[in-house]
């Protein structure tokens, strides 16, 4: 965890690329967000059992678990139900979308993901 406004909405940044990961977490944090990174599925659901952060941003493509599978399994389980979703991934058809929906992602954004696009749409996902 990182940066000092407790009041501050706590990501958790779930991205088998290290490099988007780190990206990432400095725009987030920079945009005065907590984050916390997660480099695979098994470690995603340990930490967001853990932190039970506001939003996941979740990449689908994961190396162990998928990210539909750790969307559906924090979904069905009472402490991480209500944290918002919002899947990562470069397939962009109906059927991807439906998958997304069905697992419990609150919403969806497409690779390469336009980063002033996704700050605009966060504060929507947690409800502020
Ligand atoms: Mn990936």
């Amino acid at each position: 965890m990182s940066g000092g406004n407790a009041e501050a909405p706590l990501v958790l940044l779930v991205e088998d690329n290290e490099m988007i990961r780190r990206a990432f977490c400095i725009l987030l944090e920079e945009s005065g967000y907590r984050v916390l990174g997660a480099a695979g599925g098994v470690e995603a659901l340990e930490v967001a059992a853990r932190e039970l952060p506001d939003l996941m941003l979740l990449d689908l493509g994961l190396p162990d678990v998928s990210g539909l599978e750790v969307a559906r399994r924090l979904k069905a389980a009472e402490p991480t139900r209500d944290i918002a979703i919002v899947a990562l991934t470069g397939r962009a058809l109906e059927a991807d979308r439906a998958a997304c929906r069905e697992a419990g992602c609150a919403g969806y954004i497409v690779k390469p993901v336009d980063t002033q696009r996704l700050l605009r749409e966060l504060p929507t996902y947690l409800g502020r």
